[in-house]
């Protein structure tokens, strides 16, 4: 384990609204606490998320624009939250607008925009420390985010990993902070901005607001093996979506 890395401008990427505040609510806190400044890229805005807007809608069809209005209500959560935690103005917060669930799919069409949006804000932005998704975590749309922050972010700028869902192994935590009393509650009631999250999982979603928020060390080892494994299968799609193609002619 390591000190707590300089956090004067930190960058987060929250592959959904509320992986920031979940993640990464108390490095904020402490960040803008300390005269930082920090940036929140949401990668999609969520509007995949059909069980609680089916519970809030009370119908079962979810229509493309149901989607669209959804979206619209995570992003103003994620706006609240993140203004709750102090983080405010028009250069804090990022809406990308990739397709929720469906990261994984750029990933596996070798789709690159992801990579340079990110790589664009990174330049921007100058960050002295990167937060992103862990390899470890077990969603396949925060995994593949992982994937695009490490291809982007060289081994030459500061990255931490967050886990949502699942565990990384301890032996790669790389810091933690301790939130205290009052820093808790702040996270807590950040994450309770995210009304539309606790219709079905209330009690589950505010217990992210724990003591501590642990961070891993950056992941280019584990890229390392996956990626060239990544890119044969990419090819080998490509190749097959060329021969289906030329045999529909
Ligand atoms: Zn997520």
């Amino acid at each position: 384990m390591t000190a707590v890395p300089d956090l004067r401008r930190v960058l987060i990427l929250a592959t959904h609204p509320d992986d920031d505040v979940i993640g990464a609510g108390g490095v904020i806190l402490r960040a803008i606490a300390g005269g930082g400044c920090v940036r929140v890229l949401f990668i999609t805005n969520g509007e995949s998320n059909t069980w609680p807007q089916r519970a809030m809608l009370r119908k079962w069809r979810i229509t493309a624009a149901d989607r669209e209005d959804w979206a619209r209500l995570r992003s103003d959560e994620a706006q609240r939250s993140l203004e709750s935690l102090g983080a405010r103005g028009g250069d804090c917060c990022f809406f990308l607008g990739y397709p929720d669930q469906r990261i994984s799919e750029l990933l596996r069409n070798g789709d690159t925009r992801l990579q340079s949006d990110l790589d664009r804000h990174g330049s921007e932005f100058r960050p002295t420390l990167v937060i992103v998704p862990s390899f470890f975590d077990i969603h396949t749309d925060h995994r593949a985010t992982a994937w695009f922050a490490h291809k982007a972010f060289g081994p030459e700028i500061p990255i931490a990993t967050y886990v949502v869902h699942g565990q990384a192994p301890p032996m790669r935590a790389l810091f933690t902070i301790r939130l205290t009393p009052a820093e808790q509650k702040r996270k807590r009631d950040a994450i309770a901005c995210h009304e539309s999250q606790l219709l079905l999982s209330r009690r589950r979603f505010l217990a992210h607001a724990r003591a501590t928020e642990t961070f891993y060390a950056p992941e280019h080892d584990v890229i390392r093996v996956i990626s060239p494994m990544q890119e044969r299968l990419a090819a080998l799609r490509h190749a097959l979506r060329a021969i289906a193609g030329a045999l529909r002619h």
